[in-house]
This record gives structure tokens, sequence and C-alpha cells, in this order.
């Protein structure tokens, strides 16, 4: 693409060229033609100087005799003849000069040859009668023809009329024959060969007069044109170029051309040439920008970069407020193996190491090698600095698998040190520092292992960790009980159904409420087990109730960390059957954050639980994200209206008038309504009013164990306690 680009752009280069070029070649044409005509101008100018003054010479002559003769009118042969003899000089083009005192010819110079013309009335002849009046009335010299003439040939004819000087008496006519075919020559009229000549302007006419010398075509070719004044009237001459028009055809033009095209390619492949290589100078820069940011073994972003991402990650991190972690880990024994097994392996390992910690952490998360054996992770949007713990677990645990390259099995194990932001530095430096410092101190606390940079942080994590650990032993060991509250019906006050409560009979803290210990396992995964533990106990004494005479429904807490178990449901459908329960008497609670429109996966498995028949609550209701929508779009039967609403609802108008916004809701929603933390009967009679359908409180029963909940709803027992 970028080379047909670059093509495309050096065709576009030529093109301009070349339209500049024609545009250059036209003006240059049109210069040229103006040249041509001004120099064709210039020739006629001169050409025009020479005819007027030959003619000029011819017509001396008759204006000498004129004024003679209007001095002495009375002219005699001899007189005429001796005058004429040294008037007509052999330079000149003059055939011969007559007089026609009262229009007829009574002398002639020179007589031998013109002698037929003599005794020629004038007005015997119409056509040269009207020539005469015509110069009578201009006063001067009018030129005629040329003309055939009496005696042969042809020529021009000059005629001037005389008036006595005394009187003003007309005289007569004196004419002057010119030979113009050799006037023309001598002015050189005949011999042009630069510029095709003509004249016309028969009888003085101008333009209108017909033409006199040259191809009559020239005067349909725009000639330039120049006038030969005459004593009355004038000629023009003209000029053409040889052949053609002023404008010269294009193929004189051809070198200009070829040159033009040539450079105009030379310029188009240079330009091309230039492009491809700042492409290729590109596609270079980005190589080397590629290998100056990322390791070329791993494909990991190396040193540099990873530092400069760390920046704009500390950056953000403090606009919003986040906590993030930095892992360093660097693996043991790399050294050894690398000496052992050779450089290729070594690499191979590396390479295989880069995909098992990609493995582990999330797409956003951050990976850099910063040579040798050291990687480096950012784990960003941390929760809780828990979080990097268990991450760090999950890549020691990755790591270690065998790995067999070059037909050996080799086994790796990492350390990795933990540093947090904000609590372990402001600075990119100081976090990597303190996590290399946590990496150092998990390496000698025994490989295989994390560490913390900080101190509290660690203790917290531990604290964690021994928690998480103390669960599980606890759950091996029976520590763990579930309690039941009893939720009655809001107007028999009869038992409709029971709340599993998970308790934990620790053996050195005594019992220990789930506040506690549900949100760590939540974290570390134990809530699966703890949760398995629960349904399964619930049924199990559900069952007992049953042979009690009780015959609650069963309602269970369900975390939304749950519902991240895809195999959850199937293994929960299976406790409640294993049990015998009718899946109708379940209820799972849940809370609202499980139902936001992010957690497509979580929807799967809630449509799931519907499909299989056991029913949808909302516990904590009004707590949080207060759409009406998604409780439409899923099958919820039932809602618990948070218990800080039910105490704060006799005090405060306000949050009454919440809570019956959320019953009418409720109701036109058609969900089942149960109130939560119902510890005054005025408070249980005023919900009762409002149309909640069940009440759950210390009214009516604390958690209590399966036998205390027997003895006080048993059948022995009175409704209500
Ligand atoms: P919850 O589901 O809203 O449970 C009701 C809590 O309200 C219980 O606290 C109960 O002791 C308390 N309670 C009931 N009536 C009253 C009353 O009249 N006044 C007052 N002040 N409190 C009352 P508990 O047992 O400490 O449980 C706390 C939370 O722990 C539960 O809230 C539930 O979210 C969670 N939980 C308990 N058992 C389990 C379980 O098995 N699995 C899961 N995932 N969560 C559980
Ligand atoms: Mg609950
Ligand atoms: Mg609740």
């Amino acid at each position: 693409v970028r080379l047909g680009l670059s093509l495309l752009a050096a065709l576009a280069v030529f093109l301009v060229g070349e339209l500049l070029l024609a545009r250059f070649i036209h003006g240059e044409r049109q210069r040229i033609a103006e040249l041509d005509r001004f120099m064709a101008l210039q020739e006629l100018a001169a050409y025009r100087a020479r005819v007027e003054g030959h003619l000029n010479a011819n017509l001396i002559s008759i204006r000498t005799l004129r004024a003679d003769i209007a001095l002495n009118p009375e002219i005699d042969s001899r007189r005429f003849r001796r005058l004429a003899s040294e008037l007509l000089t052999a330079d000149l083009h003059t055939r011969h000069i007559a007089l026609a005192p009262d229009l007829v010819i009574r002398h002639i110079y020179p007589i031998e040859g013109n002698a037929s013309a003599m005794d020629f009335d004038y007005r015997d002849n119409p056509e040269q009668l009207a020539s005469i009046e015509q110069a009578i009335v201009a006063g001067d010299i009018v030129i005629n023809g040329p003309i055939d003439l009496v005696q042969g040939g042809s020529a021009l004819i000059g005629r001037v009329p005389v008036h006595e000087r005394d009187g003003g008496r007309f005289w007569g006519v004196i004419s002057v024959v010119v030979d113009h075919e050799r006037l023309f020559r001598d002015a050189g009229l005949m011999r042009t060969d630069r510029w095709q000549i003509g004249l016309r302007g028969y009888d003085g006419l101008g333009m209108a007069g017909a033409v006199i010398l040259g191809d009559p075509g020239l005067w349909l070719r725009q000639p330039v044109t120049m006038p030969v004044d005459l004593p009355v009237g004038q000629w023009v001459l003209g000029a053409v170029p040889p052949a053609g028009g002023w404008q010269r055809p294009m193929h004189t033009f051809q070198w200009q051309w070829a040159a033009g095209s040539g450079i105009n390619l030379a310029m188009g492949l240079l330009f091309f040439g230039l492009l491809s290589s700042r492409n290729r100078l590109r596609g270079a820069l980005l190589t080397i920008r590629h290998q100056a940011r990322f390791d070329p073994l791993t494909q990991l972003p190396n040193r540099q970069y990873f530092m400069y991402q760390l920046g704009e990650a500390l950056a953000r991190a403090r606009r919003q407020r986040e906590r993030f972690a930095l892992l360093f880990i660097d693996l043991d024994h790399f050294k050894e193996i690398n000496d052992s097994l050779g450089h290729d392996a070594g690499d191979e390992l590396l390479q295989e190491i880069a995909r098992r910690i990609r493995g582990v952490v999330r797409g956003n998360d951050l990976i850099g090698r910063f040579g040798g054996d050291e990687f480096v992770v950012l784990l960003r949007e941390l929760d809780d600095p828990v979080d990097a713990e268990l991450v760090s677990s999950k890549l020691l645990t990755a790591l270690h698998p065998t790995v067999s390259i070059s037909g050996q099995d080799v086994t790796v194990d990492g350390s990795v040190g933990i540093a947090v932001y904000p609590e372990d530095g402001h600075t990119p430096g100081d976090l990597l520092k303190h996590a290399d410092l946590a990496m150092y101190a998990a390496k000698s606390a025994g490989r295989g292992t994390s560490y913390f940079f900080n101190d509290s942080l660690r203790q917290h994590a531990e604290s964690h960790l021994q928690l998480h650990n103390e669960i599980k032993r606890g759950l091996a060991e029976d520590q763990f009980l579930v309690y039941y509250q009893p939720m009655v019906d809001a107007s028999s006050r009869r038992l409709v159904a029971v709340e599993a409560l998970l308790r934990w009979q620790h053996p050195k803290r005594g019992v220990v409420g789930p506040a506690t210990f549900i949100p760590v396992a939540e974290r570390t995964g134990a809530i699966r087990e703890l949760g398995d533990f629960v349904l399964h106990c619930a049924c199990a004494d559900l069952r007992k109730m049953q042979r009690a005479g009780l015959d609650p429904h069963l309602a269970v807490n369900r975390s939304s960390r749950e519902f991240n178990d895809r195999a959850a449901v199937m293994r929960w459908i299976e406790i409640v059957d294993r049990h015998g329960i009718a899946r109708d008497h379940l209820i799972f609670e849940i809370t609202e954050s499980v139902l936001m429109p992010d957690r497509a996966r979580q929807h799967q498995l809630l449509r799931r639980l519907n499909a299989e028949g056991i029913r949808l609550a909302i516990d904590d209701f009004g707590q949080g994200y207060s759409s009406v929508t998604y409780l439409k779009k899923f099958l919820i039967s039932q809602i618990k209206i948070d218990r800080d609403f039910v105490r704060d609802m006799e005090e405060s108008d306000e949050q009454l008038a919440l809570v019956e916004a959320l019953i009418k809701m409720a109701q036109a929603l058609r969900l089942e309504v149960v109130a939560e933390g119902v510890e005054t009967a005025a408070q249980a009679d005023h919900l009762a009013g409002l149309g909640v359908h069940t009440l759950q409180g210390f009214l009516f029963g604390r958690p209590m164990p399966l036998e205390a909940l027997i003895d006080a709803w048993g059948e022995s027992s009175p409704p209500g306690r």
C-alpha cells in the first residue's frame, strides 16, 4: 500500500510537471508568434519606406513640370523635351511622361515606342476620364493601375491636373507612366524569403482595392499590414509567414517537449525514490523503536519502557486514588540452569517463563523483563494488597511445573518481592527499589515465596493468609456452625421461613460473626467451601426441622464471589437434591451488586438457578443500585428491606417515606417483601400495616442453633412466642 501511494504521488508529480510544461510551451508559442509579427512589421516598415521613396522620386518629374507649366502655359516640344530629358534620370522607373493640354496628348517623352499614344483624347475614354476628374477634384497626383497600356505591357499611371498661375484656368493633365515591376523589384519586394509579402490597394483604394502584388490568398491568413501613403489614397503592404499561421506548429517544439518531459520524469522518479526511502526509513525507525522498547527474546517491555509505563500508571493511580502493586520476580537457580544446559536452553526457558507469567496476570496488567532472569509485573487497580499476595502465589504455582528443554526436565521456582503504591513509594524508582529489596527478603526467607516490602501490608496479608488457613482448618475440624433466624408472617406471626447464618466457633476467639471472616474468605477463595458447607448443613437441618413438625422455607445467603464459579450451581442443586429438599422450599439471598449490568457470566448462573426452580431474594435491599429494571429482568421473588431502614423509619419521616416507596415498588412488581431487623412491636405493626409480608428480627428471635429453634417454634410452642 505504501509503495502504491508513493507511486501515485510520483505520477502526480510527473503529471503536474507535464501540465506546467504544456502551459509553458503554449506561452512560448504565443510569444514567438508575437515576436514574428513584430519582426514582419519591422520589415514591412522598411519596404514601405523604400516603396514610398521610389514612388516619390518618380513623381518629382511631373510635379516639376506642373509648376513650370503653371507659370508658362505656352510650352513647345523643344522645351518639353529639354525639361523632360533633364528630369528623367536613368535610375528612375518612369517609362514616359505625357502632356495633355485640354485633355488631348500633345507631347510625349521619350517618343520612341510611345508614338501611338500621341493625340489621344481623354474624352474618348470614359474610364480614363473618370480618373482625370478624380485628380482634378483632388488637385494632386492620382495614381491608377497597374493598367494595361495602349502601347503594350502594364504600368502605373500617375496624373496631375494643371491650372495656369494667372487666372487659374484649367490647362490640362500631365501623366507619368511608371514601370511598377521594376520599382517593386528595386524596393526589394520581389525577393523576400523570410515572409511572404503582398501589396494591395488598386487605384489607391487601400484594403478595399484589388491585389497588386503577391498571392491573393495571403490576405486571408491574418497578415500584419502597413500602409503605403500615396499623394491621394494608399496602398497596403501585408506579410504572413511563408506557411501556416503565425503560431508555429507544435512539432517545432518537440525538443522542448522531450527535454521538459525528461525532466518531469526524472522529478517523478526522484520523488518516488525519496518517498519510498522515507517509508523504508520509517519502517526502520519503527523497528528500532520496537527494539528499543521490547525485549527481543520474550517480546516483553524492557526496563526503560516498563519504567516509562510505570510512571504513567503512577500518575493515573494518583489521579484516581487507586492502588497498584509492583511484583519483582527473580528465578531461583537460573544461572546454574543456564550454565549447565547452555544459552539456547536458557533462552527457551525464559520464553516459557514469560508465557506462564502472562497466563496468570490480567490482560491489562503489565509485564516487563529487566534482563537476565528478572521479571516485573504491574498489577493495576488493586482492591486490597492481599490480592497482590494472591497473584504472587498463583505466579509461583504457575512457574513450578517442570519444563522440558532439549530433552531435560527442569523445574524453576521464583521469589517475588511486592511493593504497593501508595504505601511503598511515590516514584517508579522507589517502588522498583522496594520491590527489589522485598524480593531479596523473599529469597532469604526461603525460595519459592513472596514478600511484602511494607511491614503493615505484610502483616495485613499475613493475617489474611493466616485467617485463610484457619478457616481451612476450621472447616476440617468442624468449627463452623449454622444458626437459624426465624422469619414470620406479618399478620399471623407464624413461622414461614428461617435464614441460615454462618457462625464460627473459634477455639480461641469464641463465636465469631461472619462479618470478620466472610470478606477474607471471599478474597482467598475459601468462600466456596464455606458456602457449600452452609448449604449442606442447612439442608440437613431443614430435614430435622421437618421431622420436628416445622415446615419453614429455607433462606441461604450467597456471596457474589460464589457466582464466579461456573460449576457452583450444579453443585448446589446436587446438595439440595441429595437431602431430598423440595427446590421451592429454598431461597437464595443475593446482593444487588450481582445484578449489575456488567456481570454477564454471573447472570447466566442466576438464570440457571431460576431454571432449576430455586427462588432468589435481594438481600439488604435499598442499599445500592436501586434500579428497578434489573428486578424485572431476573426472576426475583423477594426483596429484603435492609435493617438500617427499619431501624430509622420510626425516627425519620424521610426514611419512612423511603420504606413506603420500596414497598409500593415491590408490590407493583408483585414481589414478596421481607423486613429485616425488626426489633420492636411498633415496628412490626407499622410494617405489617404498610403491606410487608414477612418480618425478621430480634423481636421474633435472634439467629439460634437448630435445637433452640425447634424448642421455640416446635409443635408444642405457641406461634409468635
Ligand atoms: P444478612 O444476610 O443481612 O443477615 C442478617 C443479619 O442481620 C445477621 O447478621 C443477623 O444476625 C442480623 N440481624 C437479624 N435480625 C436483627 C435485628 O433485629 N437487629 C440487628 N441489629 N441485627 C439483626 P450476621 O449473622 O452477623 O450476618 C451478617 C451478614 O453476613 C449477613 O447479612 C450475610 O450477608 C452474611 N452471611 C451470614 N451467613 C452467611 C453465609 O452463610 N454465607 C454468606 N455468603 N454470607 C453470610
Ligand atoms: Mg441474608
Ligand atoms: Mg440483610
